[in-house]
């Protein structure tokens, strides 16, 4: 008996499953919804192509890359429009944009001049306390000063997380300050340095700081194309409609408990990857190690709803750049919008206007309660009073995620220690998926073809 048991067709089990099979195992995927993707669903619907989570993800991942290859849809990769370049935060009264260089930064209004004199003087930031769990907004402070945290950091940690700053761990959401400070000591010293030893590496020609940072992607046909195209390289080996309840640990290897379209059935397996959300994760293992279970459990999630707007060509005019941003400071109703029609085009037929406005998080869990009309025209409000879009859309879409995106806030590092403690254990028992790692799709292939590498060892 040697199958492996990938429970959750998100796009972490997707990936996984698909991986081990690459390499010649005998992977069998169990998703307990009607379709594979998890929080990846893309819409077709008059005119307009939404997506009801991720919009999009950063090209620099070598992973996705593969696992675009490898089931056939490198090919449907598409690249950000030129026009998507610029990005915006609402501060200080208007939008403004966010300058792509420190020269620029300096000559901006996005922050009072005091407030950019004392990101200057970041270079003096002392050494890192130590052996201290940080959270996101002290960090900042310590390094950047109060005003730059809170607008810039803070609508850096919403676009991403939609969290709260001040219970976010540095260390957990934003790994890459962390290590800067550590090498460097100060984020501008290291930063400057990374990149110029990145750009040495870089062969002759490869695109400078477009390549370092990654270009902005889809699929032709939203990021469906990409779970579409796992769905078929999985074939039978994917079942739907097969909720997991329960798994025992017997001599032979796992039991896995299935309600598959109604019925109850049994599958036996060598290895057992959750790959579902911490609290269905945290229910599976409560009967094999409550300490465990209590620890998953532990994961926060903040509640996001979207709230898609489509506008008739020539309605309203196209906006400018990737979209825009609110840092909490502003005490406003939404988190932010993406200029979707802007960014990918082809996302919305013959010059229609689509906006993604992202409205809750853990600053205003409170918002995603509301019904799908009040959703809505919050999002109109806000867009009205924050981007001066003043007609009526033709097309809405609401989608709310009560649980969206996991939190990692302060003590997730160590949480995620004890996890990996308990679950030796648990031989064969594996965890995965986006509250432990890593909640960018970047970050789910990776973890899963690590993972999936590791069992097929
Ligand atoms: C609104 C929103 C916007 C986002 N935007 C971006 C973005 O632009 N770019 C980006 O990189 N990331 C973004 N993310 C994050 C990213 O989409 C997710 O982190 C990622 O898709 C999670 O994948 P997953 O497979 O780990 O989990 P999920 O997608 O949650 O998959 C878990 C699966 O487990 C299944 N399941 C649950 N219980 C059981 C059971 N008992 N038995 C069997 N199956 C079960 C579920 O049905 C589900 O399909 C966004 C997320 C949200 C919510």
């Amino acid at each position: 008996m040697t199958v492996i048991a990938v429970i959750g067709g998100g796009i972490t089990g997707l990936a996984l499953a698909h991986r081990l099979r690459f390499r010649g195992k005998d992977a069998v995927l169990l998703e307990a919804g009607s379709r594979l993707g998890g929080c990846i669903e893309t819409r077709q619907r008059g005119g307009f192509i939404t997506e009801i989570g991720p919009n999009s993800f950063l090209d620099r991942e070598p992973a996705t890359r593969e696992l675009a290859a490898s089931v056939g849809v490198e090919d449907r990769i598409r690249t950000a429009d030129p026009a998507a370049k610029a990005r915006y935060v609402y501060t200080r009264g208007r939008l403004r944009s966010v300058p792509a260089s420190p020269p620029a930064f300096l000559k901006s209004t996005i922050l009072p001049l005091g407030v950019r004199l004392r990101v200057v003087a970041e270079l003096f930031t002392g050494p890192a306390p130590q052996g201290v769990d940080e959270s996101l907004g002290a960090f900042g402070r310590r390094h950047l000063g109060h005003g730059a945290t809170e607008v810039l950091l803070d609508a850096v940690q919403t676009g991403i997380y939609a969290g709260d700053m001040e219970a976010l761990s540095v260390g957990a959401t934003f790994p890459q300050l962390t290590k800067l400070e550590r090498e460097h000591r100060s984020l501008i010293l290291g930063a400057i340095r990374t990149q110029k030893a990145q750009r040495k590496a870089l062969p002759a020609g490869a695109g400078g700081s477009e390549k370092l940072r990654g270009a902005l992607c889809t699929f032709d046909g939203g990021l469906q194309t990409l779970v579409d195209g796992l769905a078929r390289a999985l074939g039978p080996a994917a079942h739907m409609g097969a909720k997991v309840e329960g798994l025992q640990r017997g001599n032979e290897g796992w039991r896995v408990s299935v309600t598959e379209n109604g019925r109850q059935a049994e599958l036996l397996a060598s290895q057992v990857v959750l790959a579902t959300p911490a609290y269905v994760t945290a229910g599976l293992v409560r009967p094999l190690d409550e300490q465990l279970s209590a620890l998953v459990e532990g994961i926060a999630y903040a509640p996001i709803a979207v709230v898609n707007l489509g506008f008739e060509p020539g309605s309203t005019p196209p906006p400018d750049g990737f979209g825009f941003l609110v840092p909490g400071l502003e005490k406003r109703r939404l988190l932010g919008a993406i200029h979707v029609s802007t960014v990918f085009p082809f996302r919305a037929e013959g010059g229609r206007v689509l906006y993604t406005c992202m409205v809750g998080g853990a600053r205003r869990p409170e918002l995603v309660k509301l019904d799908e009309e009040a959703l809505v025209a919050l999002a109109r409000e806000e867009l009205k009073e924050l981007a001066g879009v003043t007609t009526s859309p033709s097309f809405t879409e609401v989608i709310r995620w009560t649980r969206g995106i996991p939190q990692y806030n302060v003590g997730h590092l160590g949480r995620v220690a004890s996890i990996d403690a308990a679950l030796a254990r648990l031989p064969g028992l594996h965890l995965a998926g986006n509250a432990f790692k890593g909640v960018g799709i970047n970050d789910c292939i990776r973890n899963a073809f690590a993972l999936g590498d590791a069992l097929a060892a």
